[in-house]
């Protein structure tokens, strides 16, 4: 069989960037050999010569929302929640292939309606369109009441088609919608705790009672399905890491009590804050005069109380910010994912993620593991086959030009995303072979 060997690079394995002069040879699906020694070629091997390069594992998105995208002008109110599902899927499509672009070999799927990612998944293996592996994630399972709830003043996210977010009240109620969406091909199952994170205060409290978190990490697990929660508030991520959650998105009130509970269930964080970050940049240069400020949770406020919320969405943010370098000093896993798709910050607009991290302290090297090893751990495969350039894994690997681990704002542009394989098979190649 011929082989794809990979010489004079670096190569970060997903840890570490190894010693210079090593060789990776990739044959079918799997890396054969990771090796220091001359690799002999045959006639049919193709060697790169990767001079100036970096071989790495695929990046992993975390928390991605497959429909998320442009409205197509449609009135509805944001998201393109309103158009019907047929075009969504071509969006879904559209940013499957952003993501491979950019370097993303695995995706785990966050809310969505329609059965996006089921879809998705279905139609990269059917070759129907190109994408990365996909964990693909059930509609958002909300209580009534929750400021994303239909039957409020956000009917869009519900509207027309099967929606964005599914009510369920009671653990009878979560565990049948678990049971019916797994079942429907959802292997993580999306719960949402607390208001919060960027748009809100985010309170003490909790829409969905700490039984009904333990039901639905019971009932998910049971069926080799796992739980990720839209977790704000500090009490959420204590009860979330106690019951099981594997995935805890945004914690942007975690304490010090949270940091320990995460840590010993060894569970997964996606702080996502480029979205808060995005978000009080736009508050903030708001203009008062054009109308009141567009974002508040559905009811009009007076614009004295918006610039009051504003301000503790921002102090929120500075809490969240303080507590990172804890986490990291805990051991907490951290990955890389966030809301893309708002028209603040489009799908492919990745590499701005990475640098909102460096830009708070975390050197790119750890950024790289955060979205390379961390997502493979989170997907429970690393170890297994994925999130390593090691002997028998999975040839899901990116060629990047320059030096990610010290410069993340290699990503920036997606011409510098030379070579992208998921499974050995070619998804991108700007490469150019230097020997036959
Ligand atoms: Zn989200």
């Amino acid at each position: 069989m011929a082989r794809s060997i990979f010489v004079n690079g670096r190569v970060f394995d997903g840890t570490e960037v190894l010693a210079s002069g090593t060789s990776v040879v990739v044959e079918g699906k799997r890396i054969t050999g990771v090796t220091q020694a001359p690799v002999e070629t045959g006639p049919e091997d193709v060697v790169h010569d990767l001079a100036g390069k970096t071989l790495m594992p695929g990046l992993v998105q975390c928390h991605f929302h497959t429909g998320f995208g442009p409205d197509a002008g449609n009135p509805s109110p944001y998201l393109g929640h309103g158009m019907p599902a047929a075009y969504l899927g071509m969006v879904a499509a559209k940013n499957a292939q952003i993501a491979i672009d950019f370097g993303v070999t695995s995706l785990i799927g966050s809310s969505n309606g329609d059965l996006l990612d089921v879809c998705l998944k279905e139609a990269i293996l059917l070759g129907l369109t190109k994408g990365p592996r996909v964990i693909p994630c059930t509609r958002e399972m909300i209580a009534s009441g929750d400021s994303a709830d239909g039957d409020n003043r956000s009917w869009h996210m519900g509207i027309e088609h099967h929606g964005l977010i599914r009510r369920v009240d009671g653990v009878d109620n979560i565990r049948q919608a678990i049971r019916e969406e797994v079942g429907r091909g959802c292997q993580i199952v999306k719960i949402s705790i607390s208001e919060g994170h960027g748009s809100q205060i985010i309170p003490e409290w909790n829409y969905i009672s700490e039984a009904e978190i333990i039901v639905a990490v019971e009932t998910a697990h049971s069926r080799q399905a796992m739980v990720r929660a839209h977790c704000p508030s500090r009490t959420g991520v204590i009860q979330c890491a106690h019951a099981g959650v594997d995935i805890i998105d945004h914690a942007d009130m975690i304490d010090e009590e949270g940091i320990e509970a995460v840590v010993a269930a060894d569970a997964t964080i996606t702080p996502s804050y480029l979205w808060t970050e995005r978000f009080v940049d736009f508050a903030e240069s708001w203009d008062y005069a054009n109308g009141p400020f567009p974002i508040g949770n559905g009811f009009p406020e007076s614009q004295d109380r918006t610039v009051e919320r504003l301000a503790g969405i921002k102090r929120q943010f500075e809490h969240s910010v303080s507590m990172l370098p804890k986490m990291r000093a805990a051991g907490v896993r951290i990955v890389l994912g966030d809301d893309f798709g708002f028209a603040m910050m489009p799908h492919g607009d990745y590499a701005s993620e990475m640098e909102v991290y460096v830009k708070y302290g975390v050197s790119p090297l750890e950024v790289m593991q955060w979205a390379t090893r961390n997502g493979a751990q989170a997907m429970g495969r690393h170890g297994v086959d994925l999130g390593e350039v090691a002997e028998g894994k999975l040839a899901d690997l990116v060629v990047v030009n320059g030096d990610p681990t010290t410069d993340v704002g290699v990503f920036r542009d997606p011409s510098n995303v030379q070579l992208v394989l998921t499974d050995g098979e070619v998804q991108k190649d700007l490469l150019s072979a230097v020997g036959h």
